[in-house]
């Protein structure tokens, strides 16, 4: 599989898995999150915007975040292999991409979705908002994340396995453990 999204509620570890994964695959980590911060960092028009909704652990609307990614996925380092990171996260998206990619005349071969107890999340997120410095690593805005990661993004694994590219893989235990179980699956 060379063309992947990598998908899960925040505090799965789709961060750490994904930056293995893009090197594994020897593609382009395309990750909307990192994209944003980098904007918000660098204060750019795109960041001033993004930043309003991120700190609130809100989505930033699709209009804004598909011009980004259709932008990032035309780029000349991405046509052989990719994994996009956190896109797509609405059934809106979802349709963009297809289009996206239709043009390009390129498709999905795979999406890996981790899964793990939302107790478990919760306490992975609380011990990263210590160390992260992220504004949006705060208690409530993450149970505000969690939910609606649930009414926004859960559903966009029906339709992926739907089309039956979906591979939902075990993400407890260490990084290590997890990375085995995504490799196993991609190299098959
Ligand atoms: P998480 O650690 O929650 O998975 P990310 O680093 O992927 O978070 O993204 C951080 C924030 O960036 C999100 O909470 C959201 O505000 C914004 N964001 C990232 N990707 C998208 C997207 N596809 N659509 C809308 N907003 C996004």
């Amino acid at each position: 599989m060379k063309r992947l999204l990598i998908m899960g509620p925040p505090g799965a570890g789709k961060g750490t898995q994904a930056i293995s994964l893009a090197s594994t695959i020897n593609g382009a980590h395309i990750s909307t999150g990192d994209i944003f911060r980098a904007n918000v960092s660098g204060e750019t028009e795109l960041g001033k915007i993004a930043k309003r909704f991120m700190d609130n652990g809100e989505y930033v609307p699709d209009e804004v975040t598909n011009a980004m990614v259709k932008d990032r996925l035309n780029q000349d380092d991405v046509k052989e292999a990719f994994l996009l990171d956190g896109y797509p996260r609405t059934l809106d998206q979802v349709h963009t991409l297809d289009e996206i990619l239709a043009e390009l005349g390129s498709s999905l071969d795979g999406v890996i979705a981790l899964t793990v107890d939302s107790e478990e999340l919760i306490e992975r997120l609380l011990e990263r908002a210590k160390v992260s410095g992220r504004t949006d690593d705060t208690e409530v805005v993450i149970r505000h994340r969690q939910t609606i990661y649930t009414s926004e993004t859960a559903p966009l694994l029906d339709v992926y396995r739907e089309r039956g590219i979906l591979h939902e893989i075990d993400g407890m235990g260490t990084p290590e453990e997890v990375g085995a179980r995504i490799s196993a699956v991609v190299n098959r």
